[in-house]
Parts: structure tokens; C-alpha cells; sequence
């Protein structure tokens, strides 16, 4: 009797040992599932962004040559054109940026559902950051009829624990949209708070058309453009939730208020530092200092004749500077070795090496890398590109396509400073 009940209970003992080990392949048969389904999304992840840089490459190479001859045609013609071509001339200019803009914005949202994107978060005093984006939206904003004003802070300023360029993208967005969506003769006025000693608030006022209560809920959601998709003013629709998006990786938030036909006030807030500054501390860069390059020699290498081209009219129209250029890795090696240069402009995508292996073997030429700085300008221009581009030690990262007055200002700092990386006081495109 014992015997058979010890059998019987060896018997469940084995069935539920048996039980256990079947639940035990069956996960691990599920968990090889899992990662081999994660590790095809990330596969499919990696080729979409894989995509999406290419199309932006392409795309961006032919809008370089677009917009960079109607800028000089827009610059070299003075008053011998007619109303009319200068209006044809604008169109095309305003096409050219918005097409990019667009390609920006759609690149960027796409990274940022990939979980592609990071920001880098640093002290940062905020107060340049609003006056660069003020400064910089002064054309669109006459064109627009509008009036933008800084209210500036009573006090020294808490640092902002934020992404400078990050944050300074999401501010153009929020100050170009208090444009846009304003009216002619309306007003933005741009501020900062910081009553709570934890938290940096900077609002954007306008007095456009505002915003009915009930899309209010829809503002920040992808490719919405509540109807003004039927108005004139062109966007993706992605602006804002790309802005939403930034600031709370930034551990941040955005804020609407907004009452119809008086206006919105957009809020950043992002969190602040114990340390404050008095004022603006960051150099700026005099834009008289073209005159700065009579005399240097530069070499410009580029695969794309007609970017070449482009760049000898800029410099033969706009400056005294003597420009070489060429086509290949090789040529920028044999041409920096054989005579002395003042700066180097250098594309990337080159048909022999890369421009990092060129960067790379022109610091082996005796005096060369301590004397000569060397920019790199290329249109492949994720962010993932321009950081290794600034890492790798050019003295900055240019994306095309390029803005003139930018990349001769550029160029004006780098023959001042030398070949010493100083990212932080240029502003790119
Ligand atoms: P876009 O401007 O490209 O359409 P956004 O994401 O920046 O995309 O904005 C989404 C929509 O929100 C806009 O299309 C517009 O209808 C509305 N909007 C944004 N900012 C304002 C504003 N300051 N005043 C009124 N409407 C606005």
C-alpha cells in the first residue's frame, strides 16, 4: 500500500516536472520570437532611417544649386531686373526654403518615432538663444507685417538645463508660427519668467486669430494643421508636436492658452539651474568681415560640378579671395601639399575617400592641422552626421544647401581663429 502510494506520488512529481519543462520550451521558443520580431523592427527601423538620410541627400544636392544661384542672381543683378523677375526670383527663393523646411520637418519626426534622436543637456543661459531666433525671424516677420519685441528679464537669468540647439528649434518654431498665423499689423512678444526658482517659462505671444477651444486637444498631434491647411500659410502640420516632443526629452513641457480672435501664448518651461548670468555672453559675428578674405587662398573640394561652379561665382562675385578648387580626396591632398592655403572647404560624399579620411590625412601634412582650418560642407545633414562631423575636428559642420551671407561669415571666422574648433559661437543652418 505504501509502495503504490510512493509510485503514485512519484508519478505526479514526473508529470509536473514534465508540465514544467514544456512551459519552460515554450517560453524560450516565445522569447527567440520576441527578439527575433525586435530585432527585424530594428532592422526595418534602421532601413527606413537608412532611406529617409538618402532621400534627403538627393533631394538636398539639386535644392543646393536651386536656391544657391538665385541667391547670387538675387545679390548680382542690383536694379537691372524688372518688377517682375524679382518677384519670380522671390517665389523661387521662398520655394526653396520651404521645400526644405519640409524635407526637415518630415526627416525629424520620422527620427523621432524611431527613438532615433537624443538631446545633450548642458547649462545654458537662454537669453542669446531668444535674441539669435528674434534676429533671425526679422525677414519673415516685415514680410508678414509684423512686429516682434524681446520683454527683457529684470535680473540676472538662471541657466536653462536644456539642448541649445534643440531648445533654439523648438523657439524659431513657436516665434514662426506666432507669425504665420498672426495677422498684418499684429504683434509677438517674446519673455521670460522665472518666478519658481525650478522652473525657466519663456512665452510667445501673439495677436493672431488664436485658437478654437475645441481643437485645442488636436494643436500637438502629427499632421494636424487645424483647416489651415485650406489658408495660405504652408506647413507640414509637424511643428508642434516635433516641439512637444524635444522639449519634454529636454524633462520640459509646452503650454497653449489661447482665446479666438485676440491670440495664443505658447509656454516653454524647462527646467533651471542655482547659477544665473547678467547678459549675453556669446560672441557674436560681425557680418561686414567678407571684407576680411581679399587676399587668402582657399581650396574647395566637391565631386558636383555644378556646386563647384556655384561656389568660384560666389567667391569671383562676392569676395577678393583666390578659390581653387577640386573633385576628388587625391586632389585635395596633392593640392594642399603643393601650396599654401588659408582655410579648406570640404565635401564629404567624395568619389575616392571620405572627407573624414581626408581631414584625417591632411593632419599628417608637416604644420598643416595647427595652421589651416578645414570646413566640411555637405548635404548629408542628420544630425548624427554633423555630430561626427564637429567631433572628427573640422572646424564646423555646414549642411547645403547653404545660406551665402552664412557660410562667408563662416569662412571670415575660421580665417580669424585658425584651425582651432569653436562650434560654440557660430550658429549653422
Ligand atoms: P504647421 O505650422 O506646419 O502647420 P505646427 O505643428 O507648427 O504646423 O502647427 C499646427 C497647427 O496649429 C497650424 O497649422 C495652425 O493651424 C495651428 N497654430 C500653430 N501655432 C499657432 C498660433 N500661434 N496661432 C494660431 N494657430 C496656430
Amino acid at each position: 500500500m505504501a509502495r503504490a502510494k510512493h509510485k503514485s506520488t512519484k508519478n505526479i512529481a514526473n508529470s509536473q516536472i514534465a508540465a514544467l519543462n514544456a512551459t519552460v520550451a515554450d517560453l524560450k521558443k516565445k522569447n527567440a520570437t520576441a527578439e527575433s520580431e525586435q530585432a527585424i523592427a530594428e532592422a526595418a527601423n534602421r532601413a527606413k532611417s537608412d532611406f529617409l538620410a538618402n532621400i534627403s541627400h538627393e533631394l538636398r544636392t539639386p535644392l543646393n544649386a536651386i536656391s544657391g544661384y538665385a541667391q547670387l542672381l538675387e545679390r548680382a543683378s542690383g536694379p537691372s531686373l524688372t518688377e517682375t523677375q524679382r518677384r519670380y526670383l522671390t517665389n523661387i527663393l521662398r520655394g526653396g526654403r520651404c521645400l526644405l523646411d519640409m524635407i526637415n520637418d518630415v526627416l525629424e519626426f520620422a527620427k523621432l518615432e524611431a527613438h532615433q534622436i537624443t538631446v545633450s543637456l548642458e547649462l545654458y543661459n537662454i537669453v542669446p538663444i531668444i535674441e539669435d531666433t528674434l534676429s533671425d525671424m526679422v525677414t519673415l516677420a516685415s514680410d508678414r507685417g509684423v512686429t516682434t519685441r524681446f520683454i527683457q528679464p529684470e535680473g540676472p537669468v538662471p541657466l536653462g538645463r536644456i539642448d541649445s540647439g534643440r531648445f533654439a528649434q523648438v523657439l524659431r518654431n513657436l516665434v514662426s508660427n506666432a507669425i504665420k498665423y498672426n495677422r498684418s499689423g499684429g504683434r509677438v512678444d517674446v519673455g521670460i519668467d522665472f518666478t519658481n526658482p525650478q522652473v525657466i517659462r519663456v512665452w510667445v505671444k501673439d495677436t493672431g486669430n488664436g485658437i478654437p477651444s475645441d481643437r485645442m486637444n488636436d494643436i500637438f498631434k502629427p499632421y494636424n494643421r487645424l483647416g489651415a491647411e485650406r489658408g495660405a500659410v504652408e506647413g507640414t502640420g509637424l511643428g508642434l508636436a516635433i516641439s512637444k516632443r524635444l522639449i519634454e526629452m529636454m524633462n520640459g513641457s509646452i503650454e497653449v492658452e489661447s482665446e479666438v480672435s485676440r491670440g495664443s501664448t505658447f509656454s516653454i518651461n524647462i527646467p533651471a539651474a542655482d547659477t544665473t548670468v547678467g547678459s549675453s555672453h556669446r560672441e557674436r559675428v560681425d557680418d561686414n568681415s567678407i571684407r576680411q578674405l581679399a587676399g587668402c587662398r582657399i581650396l574647395y573640394i566637391d565631386d558636383n560640378e555644378t556646386n563647384r561652379v556655384l561656389m568660384e561665382e560666389m567667391f569671383r562675385s562676392l569676395t577678393a579671395a583666390e578659390l581653387i578648387t577640386g573633385s576628388t580626396g587625391h586632389h585635395a591632398l596633392e593640392l594642399a601639399a603643393s601650396g599654401p592655403f588659408d582655410l579648406i572647404v570640404l565635401d564629404i560624399h567624395l568619389p575616392d575617400m571620405d572627407g573624414y579620411e581626408v581631414l584625417s590625412r591632411l593632419r599628417q601634412i608637416e604644420g598643416f592641422a595647427s595652421r589651416v582650418p578645414v570646413i566640411a560642407l555637405s548635404a548629408a545633414a542628420m544630425r548624427e552626421d554633423i555630430k561626427r562631423g564637429r567631433e572628427a575636428g573640422f572646424f564646423t559642420y555646414l549642411t547645403k544647401p547653404f545660406v551665402v551671407d552664412e557660410l562667408l561669415r563662416t569662412v571670415s571666422i575660421a580665417l580669424r581663429m585658425g584651425a582651432v574648433p569653436r562650434d560654440m559661437i557660430i550658429r549653422t543652418a
